[in-house]
C-alpha cells in the first residue's frame, strides 16, 4: 500500500486538514472580534486609536488597514436605514464609487472582495467592509434614512 502511505492520499489526513483549516478561520474570526472590542473601548475612552491596537490590527490586516483607516478619516462609510428595519453600508471608495457592504456575512460589492476575499481567499475581508467596522467601533458611522424600496433594490443588486 505504497500510495496510501502518501499523505495526499490518506482520506484522513485530508479531512484534518480540512478541519484546522475550518477552526483556524474560527480562531482568526473570534481574534478580529476581540480586537475590534478592544478598539471600541479604547477610543471611547481615549478618542485615539491605541498604538497597541494598531500593531494587533496590522498583523491581522496588513496592507488593508491603512486606504480602511483613510476610508474612516475620509467619513466614507454611511448605513442606510429604512422603516422596514433592514440596513446596508455604503463605502465611498477611494475613487469615488460607491460600494455595498453587508458586514455580517462580510460581503462587499468591490473587485476586491470578489478576487481577493472569495478566489484567492488571501484577505479576509476587503478595505471597505474593514472600514464599516472600524468606523463602527470608532462610534463614526454616518446615518441616512431611505425607503423600504432602495434598500430592496441595493439589495437585489448584489451578485
Ligand atoms: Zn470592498
Amino acid at each position: 500500500m505504497a500510495a496510501a502511505s502518501k499523505p495526499g492520499n490518506d482520506p484522513m489526513l485530508i479531512n484534518n486538514a480540512d478541519f484546522c483549516v475550518k477552526h483556524n478561520a474560527q480562531l482568526i474570526a473570534a481574534v478580529i472580534e476581540q480586537l475590534f472590542e478592544e478598539l471600541k473601548y479604547s477610543f471611547k475612552e481615549t478618542g485615539k486609536v491605541s498604538d497597541d491596537i494598531l500593531a494587533a490590527l496590522n498583523n491581522v490586516f496588513d496592507a488593508t488597514l491603512v486606504p480602511a483607516l483613510d476610508l474612516v478619516d475620509n467619513c466614507s462609510v454611511t448605513v442606510l436605514t429604512c422603516p422596514a428595519g433592514r440596513h446596508v453600508y455604503q463605502v465611498i471608495g477611494s475613487s469615488g464609487t460607491p460600494y455595498t457592504c453587508l458586514v455580517s456575512c462580510q460581503y462587499c460589492s468591490c473587485p476586491a472582495y470578489r478576487f481577493s476575499v472569495l478566489k484567492k481567499e488571501d484577505h479576509v475581508m476587503c478595505k471597505h467592509v474593514l472600514a464599516v467596522k472600524l468606523s463602527n467601533a470608532m462610534g463614526v458611522t454616518k446615518e441616512l434614512q431611505v425607503t423600504d424600496a432602495e434598500i430592496g433594490r441595493m439589495i437585489s443588486q448584489m451578485e
